[in-house]
């Protein structure tokens, strides 16, 4: 069996070979870090690690540990006592620890770690004596009391807050800075009682039984309601289990010359290569993101642009600081990326806790990625991995229309970035529900913990009255790429009346406002936004992009404006152009209802001969727009209904429009009923069975592409698309079809077009005889949301009542409609590929389902050799990079 408990730090012993020390699938992100910053040479606190691989045994064994995990255990707190030179449990000079868990990747919703464990009525003395600090001994106590309790425990923390705010009541102090050792150790003597009460036995005092404690308590935090939370809207697996970090305790509360803070070697929000954090002087661990203290400004330049009057830890640390600046150059050439840093200082020495990646806005990725790439860290191919392209969509949408006007509510810090506009809820439930029934929302909180996490998600945007710009709220909304103003002190929020105040204005649960992310704006009703555009960093970014992609990348689009903004966004042509939208037009929907409901060819006919001019100036437009690119079009697909009259007085307006009785109309309706529409008459069927449609269109298709190419000289090449194909058959019929029309109207014109007609592969049957059909087809495109639906035999429109709990119970493992199942469908995909070339080595492949947009799904169409993926216009720079990725492998 391989080792389950690594040592780190702590001068030589610390330093370790095994390459299990540094992977954070074994030991976690933050127990691999740890162990690479000690390598390096850095000051790291010594301490071991327990790997997720003895979680996963743990909870597989029903929560036990084995007798191997306690005596390796003991061995390894062994090194810590031999480095730091105190013993755990010593009344004399006892050793602290800290626990802390740590995943493969940063998970809030695991276990808060437990500072200062080790304390207890006997080693608070020792630590008095050796510190020469009582008042510092009796508030880590306390801290731990409370800590242990809540984490550990589940014993309410606000039972602790409010004992605390009753001895600083008492006392008339403001805040905890006040407090003297004897009000700490008073503190403790309650702390302990309330521990008794609601425990109905007293605080450990055994120090192993506080180790073991903590110990349990991370590894069942990983099977937490909160954790399942986190892991289901992240798509983290439930096997990976936690690792558990036990490191010794170096002291930021021990005086003026201790501080803690957090930092980032660049600055998160906006990319800029400039060090930035906050920190907190005579404090501890999360003191600085719990927003009880406002945190003060890493460096000069920041506390003077701010205008803040607390020094700068520049000011008042210069040693630590410089120190510090060191630290971060060198953990951004050894890691090569923008790091999250935190950091003590006791009595003037610096101790690094924490290093990784830091979580940035899409914004700052891309300006990092090409400033990196400028400053020789990184090659372009890195910076095009580096960023993860659904992260794009941050950038992809409006943002504030500057001219807009503004009716300033508010200021708070521009804590994530983004414009948003939506109804104020209160709390995460709330936010929850009120999105599910469709409506945009922004939480307003105090401020917002693990357990808003489902709240944050659902809003548009997030707004808090504390906490800084590394507080919980700003830090998870920028992984969410949710906007988010926090730390508005202006707003004071009422819950019993459900209203708040933000300044001299009263607002309640419902009123609209608008946040920017960007400026910390907050402001009444609705504000005007703006389109995006792909300029500066980001275009640097797709340039590099474009250069890695072997596949092209083209738009659903179906509107002159749709494929405007999706040939900014990069689009390479259209991939799927939906005829069906254009016949609900104003105008239009009587003749098609007339086609519908005629009783014969010829009534069909007359009113194609209405719809005619009418689709050719569609495809004129979008021909125009495409200038030369290739468009797919596909003929009509739904079934007719859809298009029928709805209730009498409809059907009364169109038998007077087209002179037809309305009880007739009504009874051709009726005939027209399908038990399962999507299984019935539509598709190519339509052109089967009425060809006089499929031909209307292929006429204004073709008549278009020669009026275009007459006057511009830039003749697109149309492809005719042909729905929901089974057989060669069909496509034989309707191919013949299209071809002859394509003659005639060439004949007309006196212009010979170069043009394609293909089908889309959407039915098990089609991707089975892919072989025969690619006889008749010079391109296949893969529309894989009528893939998906008929291969699983669950319909999309359906599917939301059982698709959760099938995700959850990891039945699929994403929905199937967002991520291609590519074990099943995807295998549909490789036959129809592979027989489809076998047949016609120069087949044209695409795919134009939702999933062409989905980055998981683009990386398997390049393992397919696809020539290309269409998505929806804002999806397409998203495609465009994920393609880059995959192709980069
Ligand atoms: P999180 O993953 O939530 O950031 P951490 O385990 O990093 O949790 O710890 C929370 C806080 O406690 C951090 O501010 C960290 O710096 C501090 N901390 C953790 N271990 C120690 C230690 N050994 N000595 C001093 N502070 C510590
Ligand atoms: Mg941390
Ligand atoms: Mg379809």
């Amino acid at each position: 069996m391989s080792k389950q408990v690594y040592t780190f730090g702590g001068g030589a012993n610390g330093a370790s070979d095994d390459p299990r020390t540094r992977d954070k699938t074994i030991v976690g992100g933050k127990g691999a870090n740890l162990a690479e910053m000690a390598g390096i040479g850095l000051p790291v606190p010594p301490g071991f690690t327990i790997t997720t691989e003895e979680c996963v045994r743990y909870l597989a064994s029903g929560a036990d540990f084995s007798p191997e995990l306690r005596a390796d255990v003991a061995t390894a707190l062994t090194h810590i006592e031999g480095s730091v030179g105190k013993s755990f449990g010593n009344a004399a000079d006892p050793l602290l620890v800290s626990v802390r868990s740590g995943a493969r990747v940063s998970m809030p919703g695991m276990m808060d770690t437990v500072l200062n464990l080790g304390l207890n009525d006997a080693t608070v003395q020792g630590l008095a004596a050796t510190s020469g600090d009582d008042r510092f001994a009796w508030d880590s106590y306390r801290r731990f009391i409370q800590m242990y309790s809540d984490v550990v425990l589940g014993i309410e923390h606000h039972l602790f807050e409010d004992a605390l705010e009753i001895v600083k009541e008492d006392n008339g102090f403001f805040t905890d800075v006040e407090m003297e050792a004897e009000h700490w150790q008073a503190l403790v003597g309650e702390y302990k009682d309330i521990v008794a009460e609601a425990l109905g036995r007293p605080f450990p005092q055994d120090v192993q039984e506080q180790l073991w404690g903590a110990i349990r308590a991370v590894f069942d935090s990983w099977d937490s309601d909160r954790a399942k939370v986190y892991r289901r809207l992240n798509d983290i697996p439930g096997d990976w289990g936690t690792a558990v970090n036990v490191q010794a305790m170096v002291f930021g509360n021990m005086g003026d010359t201790s501080a803690t803070g957090v930092a980032f070697t660049r600055d998160p929000a906006t990319g800029e290569r400039a060090y930035y954090g906050e920190w907190l002087v005579n404090a501890q661990g999360e003191d600085v993101v719990a927003g009880i203290r406002t945190p003060q400004y890493l460096t000069l330049k920041a506390r003077e642009a701010a205008n803040a009057k607390p020094l700068s830890m520049e000011e008042a640390m210069p040693a630590a600081y410089t120190e510090l600046a060191r630290v971060f150059d060198l953990l951004e050439l050894h890691y090569k990326d923008m790091q999250d840093i935190e950091f003590t200082v006791e009595r003037n020495k610096l101790w690094m806790l924490q290093t990784r990646s830091g979580k940035r806005t899409a914004k700052a990725a891309l300006r990092m990625a090409v400033e990196m790439v400028g400053e020789g860290l990184i090659d372009e191919a890195t910076a095009v991995r580096r960023i993860d392209p659904m992260a794009l969509d941050q950038l992809l949408h409006p943002t504030l229309d500057p001219n807009a006007p503004r009716d300033i509510l508010g200021k708070g810090l521009p804590a994530s970035p983004g414009a948003a506009s939506g109804a104020i809820v209160l709390d995460a439930d709330t936010a929850e529900h009120r999105a599910e029934l469709g409506e945009a929302v922004i939480l307003v909180r105090v401020e917002t913990s693990p357990e808003d996490i489902h709240g944050m998600h659902a809003a548009k945007g997030v707004l808090t009255a504390r906490g800084g710009m590394t507080s919980h709220a700003a830090v998870v909304a920028r992984g969410m790429g949710r906007p988010c103003v926090s730390g508005a002190s202006a707003i004071s929020i009422d819950m019993p009346s459900r209203t708040l105040q933000i300044g001299n204005r009263k607002l309640k649960e419902g009123d609209i406002i608008t946040l920017d992310g960007a400026t910390g704006d907050i402001m009444a009703g609705e504000v005007k936004t703006i389109e995006p555009e792909l300029v500066g960093d980001f275009g640097t970014l797709m340039v590099w992009a474009d250069q890695h992609r072997r596949m092209k990348v083209r738009a659903n689009a179906e509107t002159p404006a749709d494929c405007r903004m999706a040939r900014q966004f990069g689009a390479e042509g259209v991939g799927l152009c939906r005829t069906e939208h254009m016949f609900f037009e104003a105008g239009r929907i009587s003749a098609v209802r007339q086609m519908i409901l005629a009783e014969d060819e010829g009534g069909r006919r007359a009113a194609l001969e209405k719809l005619l001019p009418e689709q050719r100036a569609d495809f004129r437009a979008i021909f125009e727009v495409m200038a030369g690119l290739p468009v797919t079009i596909r003929l009509l697909d739904p079934p007719l209904h859809e298009f029928l009259p709805h209730g009498d007085a409809e059907f009364e307006e169109l038998a007077q429009t087209i002179g037809i009785g309305a009880e007739t109309l009504k009874r051709r309706a009726g005939e027209l009923h399908e038990f399962n529409p999507m299984l019935g008459h539509r598709g190519c069927r339509l052109g089967i069975t009425f060809p006089e449609i499929y031909e209307m269109q292929a006429r204004a298709i073709f008549e278009a592409a020669c009026d275009v190419a007459e006057a511009s000289g830039e003749a697109v090449v149309p492809e005719v698309m042909i729905p929901l194909v089974a057989t060669k058959r069909e496509l034989e019929i309707l191919r013949g079809l299209v071809d002859r029309t394509a003659v005639k109207v060439f004949e007309e014109k006196g212009r010979k077009l170069e043009y394609l007609v293909g089908t889309m592969i959407e039915l098990p049957r089609a991707a089975l005889m892919a072989g025969e059909i690619a006889e008749e087809a010079k391109f296949f495109s893969f529309g894989t949301n009528d893939l998906t639906q008929t291969t699983l035999g669950v319909s999309r429109d359906d599917a939301a009542r059982f698709l959760g709990p099938y995700v959850e119970q990891g039945i699929y493992p994403r929905d199937p409609f967002v991520s291609l199942d590519v074990d099943g469908v995807g295998q549909l995909v490789k036959i129809a590929a592979e027989r489809g070339r076998a047949t016609r080595p120069d087949i044209k492949l695409g795919i134009c389902g939702e999933h062409g947009g989905d980055p998981a799904s683009i990386a398997f169409c390049e393992a397919q050799g696809l020539d290309y993926v269409s998505a929806s216009p804002y999806r397409v720079p998203i495609a465009r990079l994920a393609a880059a990725q995959a192709a980069l492998g």
